[in-house]
Order: structure tokens, then C-alpha cells, then sequence
């Protein structure tokens, strides 16, 4: 059996089973997604619109030559990148939930292209949880005050994503994840206290954890980890 099968039936029984396991395949060719999607895999995370439109495509083609046109039809993309409001329609038409909201005005434009399109886009507002200041992500007010404006038409905000400082220190990862979950605990409590109108009783996600943290995020009550080195192997960027 090949790597990425053996790891993904790995993660799968070491996971919780409410787990949501996305696996980060940026940067990796269609053939290693087949290949996960072969071993039961169907959420994969991308970050580039262009590379994520081409994997579609590929894939596509892929099932029409294999004789079933449904084949891959069920894969669920989560864009996890940096998010261009230019680059909407390269995205939004294909991905069941868009992580890396990171300013009001892509979540507006985003609500915006739904509107225009007939969709309701679920998404994630990510939270800036790193000391690096090169991460992207909103601060706490500003999570704060999305929320308790009136909601967008066309967006369903689902939860808080954040990704923890890059080091070994876990003490330090630790309060970066803890940062997250007591925002969304917050959060959670001023709904139920019904001083959110930005949300609804679908904000229920929190996504943390990725390949040399998501140990630690499961125990901290990730839902979502976005697993892409330990499944594919390293990424050769372009
Ligand atoms: C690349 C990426 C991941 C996956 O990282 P690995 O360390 O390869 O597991 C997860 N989340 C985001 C937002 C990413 O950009």
C-alpha cells in the first residue's frame, strides 16, 4: 500500500470520528488526490483559485475517461488561501465552504457573487492566533463586531479557522489554539444570549491543527484539522 493510503486509513481511525479531516493538497498533482479519494478521502483543501480550478477540471475529465462521470463528483473543496475578491468565480462556484475569510469586505463580496449566482457560501472567519505578524486573519473586535451586525444574505458564517505560530514550542501553540476556542466560546455565549445576528445555530466549527500541531488541536476540540505534509509529503512550491 502506498503512503497516502496507509496515512489517510491512519488519521481516519485515530481521529475522533467527529472529526472533520481535511487534507491539504495544494501544490500536489490530481494522480495524489485519486489516490487519497481511492482510500475513502473526500474533503481536500486548496489555496490557489487558479490551481484549485485546474484540479477540478483534470478531476473531471479524469471520471469522464475512467466511464463514470460521477467519479470525484463528491469531493468537497475547502479553499483555505488568501482569497482575491477578483478571483471569486474561479472559487465560490466549487467550494462547499471557503476557511480563510480574512477581511469584511471578501465576506461581503462573497455574500454579493451568491446573491448575483442563486448560493449560499458557507465560510469561516479566520483569526489571526500567530505571533508571526505574516499570517493573515481578523483580530478579536473585528470577529466581534461581524458577528453582531445583521447577517449577510448569502453567507453562512460556520465558525473561527486560525493557524498557531510555526514552532515546537507547544506551550505557545497551545495558547494560540486557546485564543481561538474561548473567541468562539464567547461568541457562542453572546448568540445564545441572542446579541448576534451575524450568526445562526449553525456557527458550530472550530478549524485548528495541521500537520505538526493537530494532536494538539484534537485534544483542544478542534472540529476541523487541515492535514497536507504528513498525507502527501512535502510540497514543492512553484
Ligand atoms: C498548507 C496549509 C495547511 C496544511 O499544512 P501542513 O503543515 O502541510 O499540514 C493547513 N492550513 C492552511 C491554511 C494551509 O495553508
Amino acid at each position: 500500500m502506498s503512503h497516502i493510503t496507509d496515512t489517510i486509513r491512519a488519521l481516519r481511525s485515530s481521529l475522533p470520528e467527529s472529526v472533520m479531516l481535511v487534507a491539504v493538497s495544494k501544490f500536489h498533482p490530481v494522480e495524489a488526490i485519486a489516490e487519497a479519494y481511492a482510500a475513502g478521502q473526500r474533503t481536500f483543501g486548496e489555496s490557489r483559485p487558479q490551481e484549485l480550478l485546474s484540479k477540478v477540471r483534470a478531476l473531471s475529465e479524469m471520471a469522464q475517461a475512467s466511464g463514470d462521470p460521477a467519479l470525484y463528483s463528491d469531493i468537497r473543496w475547502h479553499f483555505i488561501g488568501h482569497l482575491q475578491t477578483n478571483k471569486l468565480k474561479m472559487v465560490l462556484p466549487y467550494a462547499a465552504m471557503v476557511e480563510s475569510v480574512d477581511s469584511l469586505r471578501l465576506l461581503q463580496a462573497i455574500s454579493r457573487w451568491g446573491e448575483e449566482n442563486g448560493r449560499t457560501t458557507d465560510v469561516l472567519l479566520e483569526f489571526h492566533i500567530a505571533s508571526e505578524e505574516t499570517k493573515q486573519g481578523f483580530s478579536r473586535e473585528e470577529i466581534l463586531g461581524i458577528v453582531s451586525a445583521e447577517a449577510l444574505p448569502n453567507v453562512r458564517i460556520r465558525g473561527l479557522m486560525g493557524m498557531a505560530t510555526f514552532t515546537d514550542d507547544e506551550t505557545l501553540i497551545r495558547s494560540d489554539f486557546g485564543r481561538l476556542t474561548s473567541l468562539f466560546d464567547e461568541i457562542v455565549r453572546l448568540r445564545d444570549g441572542g446579541r448576534c445576528p451575524g450568526i445562526g445555530s449553525d456557527f458550530c466549527l472550530k478549524s485548528f491543527g495541521m500537520t505538526h500541531d493537530y494532536g494538539i488541536a484534537v485534544g483542544m476540540g478542534a472540529d476541523i484539522v487541515r492535514i497536507g505534509t504528513l498525507i502527501f509529503g512535502e510540497r514543492h512550491q512553484a
